[in-house]
């Protein structure tokens, strides 16, 4: 027997009792003729006493930090108590010891605060995964999935696995290839998700499926993406928006309850895309503080249904403004007493090529109700409390105002407004607030090519009153330079995004489920009749075998682990993640394969 217990377990009520550990050797301290040994399993820590006067065979002397050791021994109450951890009441006086296995000294510290450093810990990740820290961030994860399927068990939900082999699933992504040897020349895709499969099961009447499932997405690396990626992917049968959106904060919540224990009993808030780009900038809002965008200046096409503000700057010559198409602004919360140099800083921070703006526009709401403004020589007492009043600002804040071109503009104003909230203590690690976006797009003007491309994927459906809209019209466009005004730029789609604390978590729709308005979808997409039928025939053909309305969505199961971890790093909560550039640094892969290999797939290897 290995083990009577683990280094977790043993308590002051255990002591006098003969026991068995084995673990690993987290840390030795010599004193004299004792030495105290740390051992550690995944459990805990428990203190080891070897002394000469127990048994003179005891040598500590051969062993070193992370040797693999079998002791027994008899627990003791400790003379000197620790109480940062659970077995710090006890310690084992050794009476005999087995080493199972050495180790050579570790590359780093098998500490919270290891001297290790990313590569270095990626490359021995198996080492890595013995910190604590690591250790209970896979726990976390490990929680969110059991408390994910009992909650989607509870409610009939089915977990069906689905191929990885399969045939490229556009979800805007590009496809990992895998060649095929009994296929000389043909491919398999990796799937970016089990978004046609999924479907094709509620054809079969799985009216509830769900699968904690990896996807592959070969994308441009951006920090902290990982090419394969774990989502919780559901779709339902006879569901309209309301009841996926029901159904799937009730899962949220549970995870919340089940693995932070807070009880998430506040509304989840819902918002139009349309409002959540009007009021902060972008798709996926904090909502955690309540600094929103005053749209001074905007153009119309873009915000149909939204007034004219431009009369709040117009009319005083300040060209900055008026040569924009977009001028916003931000009221920052006590900041009015700013100096010149903090401001001058602000300057700077919009200016950085990953922002991208010319500059910012002051005001001060001062304390005795005056205005002070870097544009003062423009703009009278009156205009600029007009502006302050526009942008919700209080005495003690301080505006800051940004113009330019309205994509760029949009996006800068909406990572200032992020980038102070930090800045400010306003993203408050310990408040979650969730948020459902919806009314998407249903499509996106993909310029290179002048023609439409779908927002979420070609399976989401319009909105139901939106149907119509893109029956009956042709989806060319004519003139590129006003596709906004073309009729389907107006079709929104019946698709929702869950957003946690300005982090999108998932995303979903309710799907086409007639064949020809998915015919119709594809045509819009630039797709003629064949194909559609190389591509989606398998798909099309279901739809005729009496498919019933359908949704679902997916949430990103590494993402969520993290925002749940307190993390912004995704690969903290991996096992076995990869480095930025897509790199397993342990396995040093991808490598090169064997010409045996090449020749078997009947692939030449011709690289320029
Ligand atoms: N397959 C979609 C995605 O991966 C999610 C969905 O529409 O259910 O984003």
């Amino acid at each position: 027997m290995y083990r009577s217990h683990t280094c977790g377990e043993l308590r002051i009520a255990d002591v006098n009792k003969e026991i068995t550990l084995s673990g690993w050797v987290q840390a030795i301290r010599k004193f004299g003729s004792i030495t105290f040994v740390d051992l550690r399993d995944r459990y805990g820590i428990t203190q080891l006493l070897f002394a000469e006067s127990l048994n003179e065979k005891l040598d500590a002397n051969p062993l070193g930090r992370e040797f693999v050791l079998q002791v027994k021994g008899m627990v003791n109450e400790r003379s000197n108590k620790n109480a940062n951890i659970p077995t710090g009441e006890i310690e084992i006086a050794v009476s005999d010891f087995t080493i199972l296995n050495k180790s050579a000294v570790p590359p780093f510290s098998i500490q919270d605060d290891t001297d290790g450093g990313d590569e270095l810990r990626m490359k021995y990740r198996f080492m890595d995964l013995r910190r604590n820290v690591v250790k209970k961030n896979l726990e976390l994860r490990y929680a969110v999935g059991r408390s994910t399927r009992n909650y989607l068990h509870e409610n009939n939900f089915m977990d069906i696995e689905t191929p990885f082999l399969i045939k490229s699933t556009p979800e805007g992504a590009r496809d990992f290839v895998v060649p095929s040897r009994m296929n000389p020349g043909q491919f398999y895709a990796l799937p970016q998700s089990p978004q046609t499969f999924k479907q094709l099961l509620m054809v079969s009447g799985y009216d509830r499926y769900y699968q904690i499932v990896k996807c592959f997405r070969d994308e441009d690396l951006r920090a902290d993406r990982q090419p394969e990626f774990t989502q919780i992917d559901c779709e339902m049968s006879f569901v309209e928006q309301e009841d996926i959106l029901n159904m799937f904060e009730g899962l949220i919540k549970r995870i919340f309850k089940d693995v932070k224990n807070i009880d998430y009993t506040a509304v989840v808030e819902r918002m139009t895309w349309e409002d959540a780009m009007w009021n902060f900038g972008n798709d996926k809002p904090d909502i955690r503080f309540d600094i929103k965008i005053a749209n001074l200046k905007f153009p119309q096409h873009a915000f149909p249904n939204q007034p004219s503000t431009a009369h709040l700057i117009n009319g005083v010559s300040f060209n900055v403004f008026d040569d924009a198409e977009t001028v916003l602004a931000i009221a920052l919360p006590g900041c009015s007493e700013y100096t010149r140099k903090q401001t001058d800083e602000l300057t700077d921070w919009v200016k950085r090529p990953q922002i991208g703006m010319k500059g910012l526009v002051f005001i001060k709401c001062n304390a005795d109700g005056t205005y002070k403004s870097s544009v003062d020589k423009f703009y009278d007492a009156d205009k600029l409390k007009a502006i302050a009043e526009a942008a919700n600002a209080k005495i003690g804040d301080l505006i800051l105002i940004v113009a330019g071109a309205e994509e760029r503009t949009r996006k800068a104003t909406s990572d200032l407004r992020m980038y102070m909230a930090e800045r400010l203590g306003l993203r408050k690690a310990d408040v979650f607030k969730l948020l459902w976006v919806m009314d998407f797009p249903l499509f996106e003007y993909a310029e290179d090519d002048n023609r439409w491309v779908a927002r979420h994927h070609p399976f989401t459906s319009p909105k139901p009153d939106h149907i119509d809209i893109m029956i009956n019209n042709n989806p060319v466009i004519e003139d590129a330079a006003k596709y906004l005004e073309h009729p389907y730029a107006s079709i929104k789609a019946n698709a929702y995004d869950m957003v946690l604390n300005g982090n999108e978590i998932g995303g979903g729709s309710i799907r086409i489920f007639q064949r020809a308005l998915q015919e119709k979808m594809f045509a819009a997409l630039g797709m003629d009749a064949e194909e559609q039928q190389h591509k989606f025939g398998f798909l099309l053909g279901a739809f005729e075998y009496g498919a019933p309305p359908h949704g679902g969505l997916a949430f990103g199961f590494d993402r969520l682990c993290a925002l749940l971890g307190g993390s912004e790093s995704i690969r903290d909560f991996i096992a076995f993640p990869k480095n930025n550039s897509g790199r397993d640094v342990m396995l040093d892969a991808p490598s090169t394969i064997d010409a045996k290999q090449f020749d078997e797939l009947q692939l030449k290897l011709d690289l320029k």
